[in-house]
């Protein structure tokens, strides 16, 4: 029988004048925070709503004529509307506050951020994982702040898979193409045509044009090279995030880097500070030397300039988060753009080269690159010190430049819309005091039943919803229904009000998912407990060339269909931000386990102590900050030096006991009212004291305090008169480059080994300076109780001492130094180059030591 071919027809309605302005508010990425706007669509038609899945512009789309009538005649849902247009249109007028404007002029500074990915919300899938997701709370941060801030990334038809789970544990990935008119995006226009930059490839340019999406104040744009200019596989080089070889990755980082600079530069947009955001924008570095170069500078130069502005954030510890490609596919990809703009490949390689000759590391380009860098927390920022310690080889790695900002999450899009209508009674202002822990002292006054009561019902609606997901994905899989309902009943047992622990993030490898099934028998009596039941539920994608990472998903698969577990572990398939936002704010603790030091920050524990959930964690990224003894449960990483073997075994144990002797039993500590009194206490322990830490607004501050401003007024001071400090500094930096490796230091005469308290030593040392003079550099000592050498600050006093004589091409330095502390302490002479125009004193990682 002949098939009849099927062709789709999609009505769009028209929107009544009443309600005109509801396009405007799905084009503009404030509904991915406000519920209010939310609210709108759904009020209109929950069901197409959950089913274009909070897709805004899809729904407008789709939404039924009458539906849209109905409304627009509707006095209380107009009274609502008019509602959320104001508080909408409050927010844009609302301009950036002292705190701001004090450090960045809104007139002349501006901030442009680079990103491969941004995760706004789960109707625009331009994210994998947590880098997305913390780009996408910092725009919205800086939103919230009224910054001069611009962001730039790429835009992906596909986007990152979504995912499956088979009968047998398999991951399948699928991906969807997204129309541009489905996403909360508009064509950029220049001149009455669509904006489009083009950039070298090898043998053709490959075009892309350009999207603008809105976030309250600020504004990301996108580019895609999907467009007719393009040859099919060119078009298809945005087509997925991460997708693809290394040469599509260098391609998509090449479109991302060079692309995007030229994106603002078309716009007339003259950043005064450039914050790379992890490697896989570092090629925006040579496109801004190029720019700088047209205007006389040398290469050299103009990297001074350039560097002095930028910031680069390094994101990961984690091989596989760096991009490394081969010295050839860099030669062969970036050839002609190097060629047309004037650039030395061996010096550009050079750059990127980490250690070996043979291999572009985009990390190293990006620290070359940027005067500025940080690691994302305490103890990441220590860890990257260490890893990139080679870009300042004489340097100790405590003392190189890179410092550390701990990520924070955006609390309005991932507080539960529960909580905030209760803070809105408890203490309106709260969203103007996210950067206040003092104000939230409020948490504690909120009765104990009323709050248990807000997390009842999110934990209910989560039970729902995972019911909801269970069902349908254990119906495609054929699983028996008799079987999908033993899998959920302790989760929604509404007599025992089970203990709920969630874990979900990209199953990587390191995150040691399996941890906390080491020790199967012991783990399945405290999960099964009839009096004290757990209910484990885990979810996440793994990178579809992860195999290893896939393994684990199957692990658990499988150990959640076994009978003596069934119902106590469950696993979700398709990780995303809305499935994020509903566990984050329904379960009772959050569980994360990775391998120390190798969680960079991580930020879902953030997002689900912000909603009242316990942490029970290891003592690494962020947690190492967030941890006080009382909001939450720690497991200490051991020694890594350890066998990892052994180290698993530990650690796993430390959790098991903490869940045993400390989680389910103050959990199940029910009182008359049916809650755990000291549950209730942690928690708001919790939220209060990690909210107004590790939010996004904290975050952006300290990037506006610490970097923006001083990149902004590094970066003009630089290239002011036409760059003559740049070049003075790039002149210098060759002058003692040629001469430090003849440099010498020694000390002159000895040094007294004892002195009374109140005495002072004599210190002297000459050096041969081999060309440098004696303002070239700084001869220092440090002092410091004891050499331990570990301190990220040199230890308490450190003296510069004065240059005295010269004599037969010899300099002499010389100061008096005092004991600065009681008994035995050590002192450390050394040299390095100095200029006033370095951002960094030790910037150029040479160094000499007596
Ligand atoms: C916050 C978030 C992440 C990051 O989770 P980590 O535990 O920090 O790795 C990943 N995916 C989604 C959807 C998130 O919302």
């Amino acid at each position: 029988m002949h098939k009849a071919t099927e062709f789709r027809l999609e009505a769009h309605p028209l929107i009544p004048e009443a309600l005109e302005r509801l396009e405007e508010l799905a084009n503009d990425l404030f509904y991915s925070w406000d519920h209010g706007v939310r609210r709108l669509f759904a009020r209109i038609d929950l069901r197409l709503w959950q089913k274009v899945e909070h897709n805004p512009k899809l729904f407008l789309r789709r939404v039924a004529q009458d539906r849209l009538d109905e409304a627009s005649e509707d006095r209380a849902f107009l009274s609502e509307y008019r509602q959320v247009l104001s508080s909408y249109d409050a927010y844009l007028e609302a301009g950036p506050g002292p705190e701001v404007t004090e450090k960045l002029d809104p007139e002349t500074a501006l901030v442009a951020y680079f990103c491969a990915e941004f995760g706004f919300h789960e109707s625009f899938p331009i994210y994998s994982g947590g880098l997305g997701i913390l780009a996408g709370d910092h725009c919205k941060a800086a939103s919230d702040l009224a910054l001069p801030f611009v962001a730039v990334g790429l835009l992906y038809q596909q986007g990152y898979f979504i995912q499956s789970i088979d009968p047998l544990g398999q991951q399948v990935a699928r991906y969807q193409s997204h129309s541009s008119d489905e996403l909360p995006i508009t064509p950029v226009e220049k001149d009455g045509e669509v904006l489009k930059v083009s950039v070298p490839f090898p043998g053709r340019d490959i075009v892309a044009r350009v999207w603008e999406a809105r976030i309250g104040h600020i504004r990301l744009y996108l580019l895609d090279s999907h467009t007719e200019e393009n040859n099919a596989e060119d078009q298809e080089l945005t087509l997925q995030l991460y997708g693809g070889d290394e040469s599509t990755r260098i391609g998509q980082e090449m479109l991302l880097g060079i692309g995007g600079t030229r994106v603002l530069e078309a716009l007339g947009l003259k950043p005064t500070v450039w914050h790379i955001n992890e490697g896989h924008a570092a090629f925006q570095i040579l496109e801004r030397c190029r720019q700088t170069m047209a205007a006389g500078l040398t290469f050299d130069a103009a990297l001074e300039a350039v560097a002095g502005a930028t910031l680069f954030t390094t994101h990961t510890p984690v091989a596989a988060g760096h991009d490394i490609f081969p010295r050839d596919l860099v030669q062969h990809a970036m050839g002609r753009y190097l060629e047309e703009s004037g650039l030395d490949f061996g010096k550009i390689f050079s750059l990127g080269d980490k250690d070996d000759g043979v291999t572009f590391n985009m990390t190293s380009l990006g620290l070359r690159g940027s005067r500025f860098h940080n690691g994302v927390s305490r103890i990441h920022g220590g860890v990257a010190s260490l890893m990139e310690g080679d870009i300042w080889p004489q340097v100790p790695p405590e003392e190189n430049p890179i410092g550390y900002i701990t990520n924070g999450v955006h609390v309005p899009t991932f507080l539960a819309p529960e909580w905030s209508s209760l803070f809105d009674i408890q203490a309106s202002t709260w969203k103007s005091e996210l950067r206040n822990p003092d104000f939230w002292e409020f948490i504690d006054e909120i009765p104990d039943y009323h709050y248990w009561s807000v997390h009842k019902a999110l934990k209910q609606q989560m039970g729902e919803y995972i019911v909801r997901r269970l069902k349908r994905q254990h119906k495609r899989n054929g699983t028996g229904h008799s079987v999908t309902q033993r899998m959920t009943r302790p989760l929604v047992s509404t007599e025992k009000d089970t203990l709920v622990i969630g874990f979900a993030r990209r199953f990587a490898t390191y995150k040691r998912a399996t941890l906390i099934f080491s020790d199967l028998d012991r783990l399945q009596r405290i999960l099964t407990d009839p009096d004290r039941p757990v209910v484990l539920v885990f979810a996440g994608k793994a990178h579809p060339r992860d195999t290893p990472g896939q393994q684990l998903i199957k692990v658990i698969h499988d150990l959640s269909m076994h009978p003596s577990l069934m119902g106590h572990l469950i696993l979700l398939e398709d990780y995303d931000q809305a499935m994020a936002r509903r566990l984050l704010s329904g379960v009772d603790v959050w569980l994360n386990t990775p391998e120390y030091p190798k969680e960079a920050s991580g930020t879902s524990g953030e997002k689900a102590a912000v909603n009242g959930a316990l942490n029970l964690s290891v003592l690494d990224g962020w947690w190492g900050e967030g941890y006080n003894g009382k909001n939450g449960w720690a497991i200490t990483p051991r020694d890594t030096g350890l066998d990892p073997e052994f180290r698993n075994q530990e650690e796993a144990r430390d959790l098991i006991d903490l869940l045993e002797f400390e989680v389910v039993p103050l959990y199940y500590e029910r009182d008359s009212q049916g809650y755990s009194r000291g549950w209730v206490k942690r928690s708001k322990a919790s939220m209060k004291t990690i909210t107004p830490q590790f939010n996004s607004q904290r975050m952006v501050m300290d990037y506006v305090t610490n970097y923006y401003q001083t990149a902004s007024i590094q970066g003009a001071r630089l290239m002011a008169g036409g760059g003559r400090l740049a070049t003075e500094l790039a002149d210098w930096k060759a002058k003692v480059r040629e001469a430090w490796s003849g440099v010498e230091l020694n000390v002159a005469g000895c040094i007294e080994c004892r002195c009374p308290h109140d005495g002072a030593v004599e210190l002297r040392v000459e050096a041969l300076l081999n060309g440098l003079s004696a303002d070239d550099v700084r001869v220092e000592c440090l002092v410091s109780p004891e050499c331990t050498g570990t301190h990220k600050t040199p230890g308490p006093a450190s003296f510069f001492l004065e240059r005295e004589s010269e004599a037969d091409g010899r300099t002499v330095f010389a100061t008096q130094v005092q004991p600065s502390y009681p008994g035995l302490q050590t002192l450390r002479l050394r040299m390095y180059p100095y200029h006033e125009a370095l951002t960094h004193p030790l910037e150029m990682g040479a160094m000499l030591w007596v």
